[in-house]
């Protein structure tokens, strides 16, 4: 599957016309290199199936089962919402994010990160079932490859909002409190939300307008009236979402550049986690 290709023609991750893999420039569209030293052909097929839900499940699912192990003791097992809450040691270690690692420990990749990590079952549980309901339906509308950069994108940007709030804010504003310490997939299902809001206005379909708006102002009074919710990420994940949409308009195609832009979220976004572990080994020896 991840074979290189030496001869013959392969499709312009520019522009999508057909270019020959040795080609040094489209004629179409001008890129230089078209053909990736051969490996445009594997990037259509990850293009075609980035395998958005089972990467996502299986890599917080993993990360959270981790982030157990390294509480030890410090798990939680007292019944109700914080069941099996790892410790925020253990969360820190692996790249919770929040103005604490943010802004005094300046791991500012933990924006990144923290996405992929959660603080309890009910808290894991209850982000992928929105991102089993979202990811299809966000693959098959704006594309797979591009709804991982809107989900990496949004969580950036919520993460960023609750960290900056929790060191900056001084005014108190109802129900938003900025974050010392902030970890979970809402911010980028928001940012999911955003983006199929965004998309329903842009092509003029109603429905989807109207059920994503409506979804997301469900998820958003059940934070209000949850306590600890981080709404400030939730506010930031969806206005990342909109604009990320946004800025590469849904309604065109998506391009094998699109999955190139993806495959280096993942691939950052796997190094914020490994600097998060080499920052935290460093603080705590
Ligand atoms: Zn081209």
């Amino acid at each position: 599957m991840f074979k290189r290709r030496t001869t013959g023609s392969v499709v312009c991750p520019g522009c999508g016309s057909l270019v020959g893999v040795t080609d040094d420039r489209c004629y179409t569209c001008g890129r230089v290199n078209p053909g990736l030293w051969g490996f445009a052909p594997v990037l259509r097929k990850l293009g075609a199936d980035m395998g958005f839900v089972p990467v996502v499940i299986g890599g917080s699912t993993l990360l959270y089962l981790a982030s157990l192990l390294l509480s030890g003791g410090d798990v939680n097992l007292v019944g109700g919402f914080s069941i099996l809450s790892p410790s925020s040691d253990a969360l820190f270690l692996l790249g919770a994010s929040g103005a604490f690692p943010v802004f005094i420990v300046g791991a500012w990749w933990t924006i990144l990160s923290a996405t992929w990590l959660h603080g309890g079952l009910l808290h894991i549980v209850f982000n992928m079932m929105w991102v089993r309901d979202l990811g299809p339906t966000s693959a098959e509308i704006v594309g797979p490859a591009r709804t991982v950069i809107i989900y990496t994108v949004s969580g950036m940007c919520g993460f960023l909002l609750s960290s900056a709030a929790g060191r900056y804010l001084t005014v108190e504003i109802p129900f938003f409190h900025g974050a010392r310490f902030t970890v979970g997939a809402s911010a980028s299902v928001f940012g999911l939300l955003g983006a199929l809001v965004h998309y329903g206005r842009k092509s003029g379909s109603s429905l989807i307008r109207g059920e994503a708006t409506r979804y997301a102002i469900i998820l958003f009074v059940m934070g209000i009236f949850f306590p600890g919710v981080d709404n400030f990420a939730h506010a930031g994940g969806f206005a990342g979402g909109y604009a990320t949409s946004w800025f590469f308009n849904p309604l065109t195609r998506e391009r094998g550049d699109h999955s190139l832009v993806a495959v280096l979220c993942l691939v950052a976004t796997a190094l914020a986690v490994v600097a998060s572990v080499i920052t935290g080994l460093s603080i705590y020896r």
